[in-house]
């Protein structure tokens, strides 16, 4: 890695390309002018006036597209007539009656996907037919242009025009109050760096992002007053952590544990936990992984990298809530001192593992740092993410993730939270039936069960290591990476999970102003 890679990576937050601010309705709109319409075809006060004679050209338009205004629908006019901007587009809301706030983000998400990387300006005039969108609207406009302007490329050094060249897009938010959406827009902002930050993660070639320097960027939290201790293979030796420790023995890169602390709730509180697997590349070990699609194991770590997005949001947000963040970071490599099927490693817990497959490196990882959290901390409750097994891809595809759980209270929170912020997950079972398929014939359980069931089996034992704490797996495997193109991304990487957990945190567990 050259010394100019490394100064350019020294801040964990890339600044975007794109500016969003927010402007007063009255402010000329420039380049591109982005206005809202229901489905009667209805445009608002301020729109109409922004409009004119070019009010009438909308008409004539929606006409000849047949466009209707149905929810997200976009009507696009060149050069429109007695207009000085170059470009209107006009994005339909459905029924303005039947909106729900989430929406408004994938607005903003929508008409960021329309702009090409050369323009300048864009305007967005916040409004619906009804009149002003709310600060806490407008607020959601910002947040999806954010998200979904967002692009991974700087490792391109060629090419940089047509589709590749930078996006430096200046947005402009119309608003009848610019002091309350700047106001709503800051924490929702904050979230957003959070999801962004994610992404970068995941993104990063595991050459740079090994478990070092992971570690290392995850300290940068220090800056917005997160504790980090991160724990290197002595202290994780002396801590008995087995399990853990025999997936990293096969790399020249050492493993770390990395644990985050925000105390933004009262002193003495109980915290909430995170804890996320990093597998910061899975070649699956002696068991390796066919050549194919291998690179994508880069993301592997997808959970760790949620976990280190929620806390960045938690902490510039200052959410009044105590919060653990906790991530595993590995590399699992095939090297003369990998661990081998047959092995047997005692965890932290003092259980003992049989290694099946060397693949099944993640539940190992999550095994110690859950048992950790547990004890050390004594958590109100902990969710895990893992991008843990192909299974749940087959199960729930890329739409939802699986969720399990030995706690149903926590398990409707995280549903209905899912619900809210689009990033869904769906309940799966647990059971003693299930359990049993993990017993092990010279240990206290194995890694693997049978080749039914899999996403089941690997939570199965994830829940030997949580004691009785509350607690949910969410298996990220299908929604983490590789996912397809929405209005809220068009990233490999989906930093899913940060608006998941902190939107759980916001409605749960924080203390009201
Ligand atoms: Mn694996
Ligand atoms: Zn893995």
């Amino acid at each position: 890695m050259s010394g100019q890679i490394l100064a350019y990576l020294e801040d964990l937050l890339m600044p975007d390309a794109v500016k969003v601010g927010f402007v007063p309705f009255s402010a000329a709109p420039r380049g591109v002018l982005a206005v809202f319409c229901d489905d009667t075809l209805k445009l608002g006060p301020a729109t109409a006036k922004a409009l004119g004679v070019a009010a009438s050209v909308v008409k004539r338009a929606a006409a000849a597209n047949q466009f209707k205004g149905k929810s997200g629908a976009v009507l696009d006019i060149l050069a429109p007539e007695g207009l000085k901007v170059g470009r209107l587009i006009v994005l339909g809301t459905g029924k303005s009656a039947s909106l729900k706030d989430g929406d408004f983000i994938k607005f903003g998400g929508k008409i960021a996907s329309k702009i090409t990387a050369g323009t300048e300006t864009v305007t967005i005039l916040a409004e619906l037919p009804s009149g002003a969108m709310k600060a806490s609207q407008a607020a959601g406009i910002a947040s999806g242009v954010r998200m979904r302007a967002y692009r991974f490329d700087r490792y391109k050094t060629r090419n940089k025009d047509g589709d590749n060249a930078p996006m430096r897009t200046q947005f402009s938010v119309a608003v009848a109050d610019v002091a309350a959406a700047r106001k709503a827009f800051s924490p929702e902002n904050h979230v957003v760096d959070g999801v962004l930050l994610a992404r970068d993660l995941v993104n990063e070639p595991p050459n740079v992002l090994f478990p070092a320097e992971f570690a290392r960027r995850a300290t940068q939290l220090r800056k917005l007053g997160v504790k980090v201790e991160v724990l290197d293979v002595k202290a994780m030796t002396a801590l008995g952590m087995g399990a853990l420790l025999g997936v990293s023995q096969g790399s020249e890169h050492d493993g770390r544990m990395v644990v985050m602390r925000w105390n933004g709730g009262k002193a003495g509180e109980q915290p909430v936990a995170f804890i996320g697997k990093g597998v910061c590349f899975d070649t699956g070990g002696i068991s390796i992984k066919p050549a194919a699609g291998m690179e994508d194991m880069k993301g592997d770590m997808g959970g760790a990298a949620c976990v280190v997005g929620l806390m960045h949001a938690l902490a510039a947000r200052k959410a009044k809530v105590n919060v653990i963040g906790a991530i595993g970071l590995v590399e699992n490599m095939p090297d003369g001192n990998a661990q081998r099927p047959g092995d047997i490693v005692t965890s932290m817990s003092g259980q003992t593992i049989e290694i099946i497959n060397t693949d099944a490196e993640g539940r190992l990882v999550l095994a110690d740092v859950l048992w950790y959290v547990a004890k050390k901390h004594k958590p109100k409750f902990m969710v895990d993410l893992a991008t843990l097994t192909g299974a749940i891809l087959v199960a729930l595809g890329v739409e939802y993730a699986g969720m399990f759980s030995n706690d149903d209270k926590l398990a409707e929170r995280l549903t209905a939270a899912g619900q809210e912020t689009g990033e869904r997950v769906w309940r799966m079972p647990l059971g003693p039936e299930y359990d049993k398929q993990i017993d092990s014939q010279f240990a206290d359980m194995k890694n693997t069960g049978t080749r039914n069931g899999g996403s089941i089996t690997a939570a199965q034992f994830l829940q030997r290591f949580v004691d009785e704490t509350p607690w949910a797996h969410l298996d990220i495997a299908g929604t983490a990476m590789g996912v397809p193109a929405s209005d809220l991304s068009r990233s490999w990487g989906s930093g899913y999970g940060v608006r998941l957990l902190n939107r759980l945190g916001a409605v749960n567990y924080e203390a009201k102003k």
